[in-house]
């Protein structure tokens, strides 16, 4: 049995980068001189000891831990061998006796949170601090700051997206009665916090261009009942917010925008979340920045923010003597959450240019591949990437789906439209545009450091 992996710890870090560059795989299993496995180490391992201030002349028996995955005799793997192909196989005294291929596969999820140290830091603080719940001055601050990046004068962080949206039908008074308007292709949040109001939504068709509401649709189910449209801005697309704003003033009737998949976009200059009366975010885990579970209220309207801030808290009146004014709600974001928060705000600036830059890289590289159809961009509008979107030939698209997934690849047909569903069906005004585009959508896995060849490769067979 030949093991060109082994590798014997003496000598310099250097001298161990030398035997990586020509043993298999470009990796050495770090033994003692009686065999004894030590350590695994690789060029990304090498990498990372540099960083961490190592240099290559140091002793390598100074860098090497003492923990690290391999296959028993009985082949029982042991450690999460999941970032090396071949493993060192050990007998019972811990000796390297034969050499093995990982069968684990690193998995590639749609998305993934971008969180680093400055998260980790404030997250940390606010935790010694003791104040974890939702006193504490992230929640304010993360506010403040999120709610200024949309150049909206106020936010009201809350516990999620859903509450976000149901906080604000509440303070815009919309219950039994009255009406709300949704798109068809949408999450289902949209269309259950009008339900919890005990109001009748309206469901109507999207543009096939943006995939986003289309205001035709709505001007066609405007009825005197009418009181509000949630336009979504899907996939990271502004809607067309002319027209909505538009047909608003016309009518007389509130515009909430969910803006839970497009933290950043704009129409027309103007962000997502600032342009109708209440903008409502989402950060859950995998939307474009997160805080965990978590949401806000943006508006411009201060009677608003009071109102919204009143209803957050149980409808109870500020004094400590239990008066409640309305039946409010907890929908409160914690000081832990708004931490986290607070880092991801700063950072927003590098994540979408990151997201982008992914989507980029699936154009470039699926590039002349008539069969795939990029989300577009469109005359006044400022496109942001949460989860990069395609539109594929609705007959192969569960055999990319599936093949993918054999492949440890995640990815996601678009929303099941709401007129599909029998608990919504009742609601339905007006769908077609939502079924042909929602039957041929995928989003492709996006976050910071995809391997987004391993995904077009596959396509691309
Ligand atoms: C994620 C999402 C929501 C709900 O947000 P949560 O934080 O998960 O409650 C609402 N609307 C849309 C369009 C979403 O994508």
């Amino acid at each position: 049995m030949r093991l060109d992996n082994l590798y014997v710890a003496e000598g310099r870090l250097l001298d161990l980068l030398l035997f990586l560059s020509t043993a298999p795989e470009g990796l050495a299993f770090v033994v003692d001189e009686s065999g004894h496995l030590l350590d695994l180490m690789d060029g990304s391992k090498v990498r990372w000891l540099l960083e961490q201030g190592h240099t290559v002349d140091e002793p390598l028996i100074n860098v090497i831990g003492d923990d690290c995955p391999y296959v028993d005799q009985s082949g029982l793997s042991v450690g999460d061998g999941r970032c090396f192909p071949l493993l060192p196989v050990v007998d019972s005294e811990h000796r390297v006796i034969d050499v093995t291929a990982s069968t684990k596969k690193e998995f590639i999820p749609v998305a993934e949170p971008s969180l680093g140290i400055k998260e980790f830091g404030y997250l940390a603080e606010a935790c010694l601090s003791g104040w974890i719940s939702s006193s504490g001055h992230y929640v304010g601050q993360f506010e403040k700051l999120f709610s200024s990046y949309c150049t909206s004068p106020y936010g009201v962080a809350v516990s999620n997206g859903t509450t976000a949206l149901h906080l604000a039908l509440a303070a815009l008074e919309i219950g039994p009665g009255d009406e709300v308007i949704v798109p068809d292709l949408t999450f289902a949040a949209t269309i259950n916090t009008v339900l919890y109001t005990g109001a009748t939504p309206v469901i109507v068709d999207i543009d096939s261009d943006s995939w986003c509401i289309d205001p035709q649709a709505v001007a066609a189910a405007v009825s005197s009942r009418t009181k509000a449209i949630i336009p979504v801005h899907l996939y990271g697309q502004p809607c067309d917010m002319a027209a909505i704003m538009v047909l608003a003033q016309e009518h007389g009737l509130y515009v909430i925008e969910d803006c839970a998949e497009a933290h950043g976009a704009e129409f027309d200059g103007q962000k997502v979340g600032s342009i109708g009366d209440i903008g409502c975010f989402s950060f859950f885990g995998n939307k474009i920045i997160t805080t965990g579970e978590g949401g806000m209220c943006t508006t411009a309207s201060p009677e608003l923010d009071a109102r919204m801030r009143l209803l957050r808290d149980h409808g109870m009146v500020r004094g400590g003597e239990y008066k409640h004014e309305v039946v409010g709600f907890n929908y409160r974001m914690t000081n832990l959450q708004a931490a986290i928060g607070l880092a991801q705000v700063e950072r927003i600036d590098q994540i979408l240019v990151e997201r982008k830059q992914i989507e980029l890289n699936y154009r470039s590289q699926l590039q002349g591949r008539t069969n795939i159809e990029f989300q577009r961009d469109l005359d006044n509008r400022e496109r942001v990437v949460w989860l990069t979107s395609v539109l594929v030939d609705p007959s192969g698209r569960t055999d990319i789906i599936e093949s993918l997934r054999a492949n440890s690849i995640d990815t996601r047909p678009f929303f099941c439209p709401l007129s599909q569903m029998d608990i919504y069906r009742k609601y339905v005004h007006s769908c077609r545009q939502s079924c042909t585009i929602a039957e041929r959508g995928l989003n492709l896995p996006t976050f910071s450091g995809v391997d987004v060849s391993a995904v077009t490769s596959l396509l691309c067979r």
